[in-house]
């Protein structure tokens, strides 16, 4: 589809259709399994000031942690004591704490045979290949949007193609890279969205993380909209249908945004689901936005919830390591 097409797409016409094919092009493509993949947001401290972001570093009402090794390996052990075989790190982009991880990613996949994947934000080529060279699996790295005007005024102290050329330095190092956007920032139209979807279309990258915006009150975005749940689940169905093998998940911000939010993300191209690892007590200070921590819930708890919603809708919990397709090996060793 073209940009015009797509823009069409997204701001009229019946959603069911669209809905469909993309319910049908993920079957077709990714199977009926749903990936469970154990998220542990290990620290909160960020440099960067996205004007979005309840982590952002100007955000003084937070209080900042970081969780050490053995807390990092117990949340991970958790996770794999739970059937997970994927542990996912991720935190605020922070300047310093790189070395604690090397060890630590071995020991994830060596002694609880789990996929490592990481979203710790912009690095270095040379720091990057040091968390390749230490195990790593995955990276998540967002563009957030594809269209540079928004993306400076978003992200002040970011570089849009510097962004980019981090996603294409992870492809080329052997990551399975995901990379994705947020819909419903203040200012952004429906042809900058169309334009994301383009852009995730040529990246064709392992998986697309498609999220509502959340408005935080704690960040200059105070007080304006949230994303709408249709457009995000537009913009989610037709990532699927133009990328389509992509692995897509449930977002916790669109579950944040609507309590069926998984469901209707399932239903419309998404084939995983990250329940939340992090400790309790760390929890209520991973705040990237608000009304996350009366989502996730207990993970023995959240898990139950999912495989529930799972059977209802005929779907499974998916076998394996759920790697990037294009991978072909289902061992993270
Ligand atoms: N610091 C890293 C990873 C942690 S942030 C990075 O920025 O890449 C993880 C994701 O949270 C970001 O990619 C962004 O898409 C999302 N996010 C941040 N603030 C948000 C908000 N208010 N609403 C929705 N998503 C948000
Ligand atoms: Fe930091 Fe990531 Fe939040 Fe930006 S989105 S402020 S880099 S945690």
């Amino acid at each position: 589809m073209n940009k015009e097409t797509l823009a069409r797409k997204l701001s009229s016409g019946d959603c069911l259709p669209l809905f469909q094919m993309a319910d049908a092009v993920r079957l077709r493509y990714c199977g009926n399994g749903v990936h469970l993949r154990a998220i542990v947001e290990f620290s909160n401290y960020c440099s960067k000031n996205c004007l979005y972001c309840g982590l952002r570093r100007d955000n003084k009402k937070i209080k900042r942690y970081r969780m050490s090794p053995a807390e990092i390996f117990g949340a991970a052990r958790q996770a794999a004591q739970a059937g997970i075989k994927t542990v996912v790190l991720q935190s605020g982009e922070e300047k310093a704490g790189l070395g604690e991880l090397f060890p630590l990613i071995g020991r994830i996949k060596k002694e609880l045979g789990c996929a490592v994947t990481l979203s710790l934000g912009e690095k270095t080529a040379a720091e990057y290949r040091a968390l390749k060279d230490a195990g790593a699996d995955r990276y998540l790295l967002k563009f957030e949007t594809s269209d540079e005007k928004l993306f400076r005024a978003c992200k002040p102290d970011s570089d849009y193609s510097a962004r980019f050329d981090c996603i294409e330095t992870l492809v080329s190092l052997g990551f399975q890279t995901g990379t994705g956007n947020i819909v419903g920032l203040p200012g952004q139209t429906v042809r900058s969205l169309a334009g994301d979807i383009l852009r995730l279309k040529e990246l064709a990258p392992d998986m697309i993380s498609v999220t509502p915006f959340i408005s935080n009150p704690d960040t200059p975005f105070a007080g304006t909209p949230c994303g709408d749940l249709e457009m995000t689940l537009r913009v989610l169905a037709l990532s699927r249908i133009e990328t389509p093998d992509a692995h897509m998940p449930a977002t916790t911000a669109i579950r944040t945004l609507h309590k069926e939010g998984a469901g209707k993300a399932l239903a419309c191209g998404a084939n995983v689901i990250m329940p939340n690892f992090t400790p309790v007590l760390y929890r209520p200070h991973y705040s990237i936005y608000p009304g996350k921590e009366s989502i996730i819930g207990d993970p023995s708890v959240s898990i139950r919830d999912i495989l529930k919603m799972l059977e209802k809708m005929g779907r499974k919990v998916a076998p394996g390591y759920g790697h990037g397709r294009r991978h072909h090996t289902d061992s993270p060793l």
